[in-house]
């Protein structure tokens, strides 16, 4: 910032009277001149909440190598609705949406305050379908799972954004380029899922996390980290006309979609790295990227 921009944003500041306009203020000054990394985030098991494992470890790693975001956006694979919606409450309940897990699961809450101002910059940032305010949802697993690691204080506002089951790959990919917006206003954009995901093909063992993979999940794995890498946005869309690998991967598409709406936010100019690039069970792969500037 220029010594006069910044004298001229100083005596603004004294005129702000409302804790309100500071805050929008602040924001303005920490992210003006910086694009948010984005991540894609391969869930795995609920345990992962609570385990201190190597992809909690991993999740915890590269939180502390992003820069403080004003609020974060998640597209979880555990939110599928008939329509688009953006959670809009003050305060996200944390859900519980599974079965058969120990108590201290159960137990966990992710108190993070929701945000009125990134629920309303969502839906009106997307343009290609009308985007409902929802008060009912909150933090499903895909969600709280991970940012208890990444963001164990709560203390970013969080806001979670659906999945219409109606529509294909091509449409998720498209409506997710519209959130390139959102970067430039301090905002984490996270999707949650898994790259590779079969339960038909589970051989868990009574381990989620034994690293072992099936030969084709093996092959999914690689050929989803080369499309990523090279950019082959086309084939990433269209996968399941790749191979019968990446078929096989994503037998039903919720836990794909999210790491379409991470790629389709990478500029030609950022780099791509992998982390948790692993196997487990036979058919899952935790393997999560990082999108940020070279
Ligand atoms: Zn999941």
């Amino acid at each position: 910032m220029q010594r006069k921009e910044f004298i001229k944003s100083l005596l603004s500041l004294t005129a702000m009277t409302t804790l309100g306009s500071f805050k929008n203020f602040t924001n303005t000054l920490k992210t003006q001149n910086e694009t948010m990394p984005v991540l894609f985030i391969g869930h795995g098991s609920p345990m992962n909440a609570i385990e201190d494992n190597e992809f909690s470890k991993g999740w915890k790693a590269v939180a502390k190598t992003l820069p403080k975001p004003t609020a974060i956006l998640c597209i979880s694979a555990h939110w599928e609705t008939n329509g688009t919606f953006v959670t809009a409450m003050k305060k996200p309940k944390t859900i519980h949406d599974f079965g058969g897990f120990p108590q201290a699961l159960f137990d966990v809450q992710y108190p993070a305050q929701g945000s009125k101002w990134l629920a309303n910059e969502t839906k009106n940032t997307i343009t290609k379908t009308v985007v409902s305010l929802d008060e009912a949802w909150g933090f499903d697993h895909g969600s709280w799972s991970i940012l208890k690691h990444l963001y164990p204080e709560a203390n970013i506002p969080v806001v979670q954004l659906s999945l219409d089951y109606n529509k294909d790959a091509q449409y998720h990919y498209d409506l997710a380029k519209e959130l390139m917006a959102l970067r430039n206003k301090g905002v984490l954009i996270i999707g949650s899922g898994n790259m590779v995901h079969n339960f038909s093909y589970a051989q868990l063992k009574g381990n989620f996390n034994a690293h072992f993979g099936l030969d084709w999940a093996i092959e999914a794995n690689e050929s989803f980290k080369k499309l990523i890498t090279q950019n082959d946005f086309k084939s990433l869309i269209n996968f399941k006309t790749y191979s019968k690998a990446l078929q096989l991967s994503a037998p039903t598409p919720e836990h794909y979609l999210p790491l379409l709406y991470a790629i389709a936010l990478r500029s030609k100019n950022e780099t791509i790295s992998y982390f948790n690039d692993a196997l487990v069970g036979g058919s899952f792969s935790m393997t999560s990227i990082k999108i940020d500037k070279a």
